[in-house]
């Protein structure tokens, strides 16, 4: 018999009844180490004060009122992002996917109100991850997530991730007269945390600037202060025409935003896009809170402080287990421990030590805590990840 809830997800047998920074409380009482994050979405960790009183104060207020009428929180959550980013103008959304959806309908309606209707396809990359919508899987094109679902949504181009100097010729080929944007993330997120090397992305810059092609950012995953900047894209000093966030951004509130320049969305007039929920007061009300507390230039310091020293505690993790780990990726607390075994065995392992990853492709696990973790917590962390590596060192034998 079909479950009650339908059975999409690989769920792991724990489930939660409260939290505190970065521990959950497990039903059975067990407090397990979050180096997680609910997938890159707990910023400000679990049940942050200032985020519980932001939501709810908003809540006693008011909920919901509908895009129909002025919404002041909206306008404030806003103004926060114009202010601290490439952006002129942005929408706001619940979802990543939504955010994915309305990226791409911008990027077609700016060709089509500049007379180019025909500048739609979009080039993309393998191992992306763009959300589940049938747009946002057409955009990604992985088998795995459009096997079944089609017809898929034409006009998207896949090209191979960027390593030889043979792929950047690729991509220079791709993007022709036809080309509407490129759309990609600054660090793919699901694909294993993959970092696009800042010389690529500046590369890719002027390639869309040469050709009049729109960038698009995904920054839903490494957003929102995850990398140790606010914006992923800011450590290669260029900006994108669009841009996707929504994970860190409500802090655990449904919330996303696209981000553009004033140019970008020129044709996205009155009655062009919407939606019911996206930008409601007690969603803003959150949103601008995180915005408020991540923003500020000695958080970010510190954010990469502690991504520096988780690194290399992970380093010394790998070295220590050359069996069980390849190597660290990433960047700030975005990180990825390379895995020689299923990296789902090694999530699996962490639960058995009470600590929680998040498996990605490429034979990655990730570590994406919140944004808050302390410096002990980081050694804790470490300890209860070579506890595990050391129980699957002792099965292997
Ligand atoms: C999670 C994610 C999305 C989709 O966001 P949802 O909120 O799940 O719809 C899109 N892009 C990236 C890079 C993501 O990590």
């Amino acid at each position: 018999m079909i479950p009650a809830v339908l059975p999409t997800y690989n769920r792991a047998p724990l489930s939660f009844v409260s939290g505190e920074g970065v521990w959950l409380t497990a039903t059975d009482g067990t407090r397990y180490l979050d180096l997680g994050a609910g997938i890159a979405v707990n910023a400000l960790g679990h049940a942050n004060p200032e985020l519980v009183a932001a939501l709810t104060a908003q809540a006693g207020r008011l909920w919901h009122v509908s895009n129909l009428y002025q919404i002041p929180e909206q306008e404030r959550l806003a103004a926060l992002l114009v202010d601290r980013s490439f952006a002129d103008t942005v929408f706001f959304t619940n979802s990543g996917t939504e955010a994915a959806e309305l990226a791409i309908k911008m990027a077609r309606r700016f060709h089509h109100g500049n007379g180019r209707p025909d500048r739609v396809e979009i080039v993309a990359f393998e191992g992306a991850f763009h959300g589940r919508s049938t747009g946002a899987i057409a955009a990604a094109g992985s088998e795995k997530m459009v096997a079944g679902f089609g017809p898929l949504m034409p006009g998207f181009v896949h090209l191979k991730w960027p390593e030889s100097e043979a792929d950047h010729a690729a991509i220079r080929a791709a993007v022709t007269d036809r080309t509407c944007a490129v759309i990609l993330e600054p660090i793919q997120g699901e694909g294993g945390i993959r970092v696009v090397p800042d010389q690529c992305l500046k590369g890719l810059r002027d390639l869309c600037d040469t050709t009049g092609t729109l960038l698009i950012l995904d920054e839903v995953q490494c957003g929102m202060g995850r990398t140790g900047r606010l914006f992923a894209h800011e450590w290669a000093g260029i900006a994108p025409d669009i841009m996707m966030v929504a994970k860190g951004i409500g802090g655990g509130f449904p919330l996303g935003a696209v981000l553009a320049t004033e140019r970008a969305a020129e044709s996205m007039t009155a009655g062009s896009h919407g939606s019911t929920y996206g930008g409601n007061p007690l969603a803003c009300a959150v949103g601008a809170r995180v915005m408020e507390i991540v923003a500020d230039p000695a958080f970010l310091a510190e954010v990469n402080r502690k991504g520096g020293l988780l690194r290399q505690r992970l380093e010394a993790l790998v070295a220590a287990h050359p069996n069980v780990f390849e190597g660290v990726r990433g960047q700030g607390l975005m990180l990825g421990l390379k895995c020689r075994i299923a990296p789902a065995d090694v999530v699996r392992a962490g639960y058995g030590e009470h600590v929680l990853t998040v498996p990605a492709a490429d034979g990655v696990v990730r570590i994406l805590p919140p944004l808050t973790i302390a410096d002990d917590e980081i050694a804790e962390a470490v300890r209860r990840l070579d506890r595990a590596a050391a129980v699957l060192e002792a099965q292997a034998a």
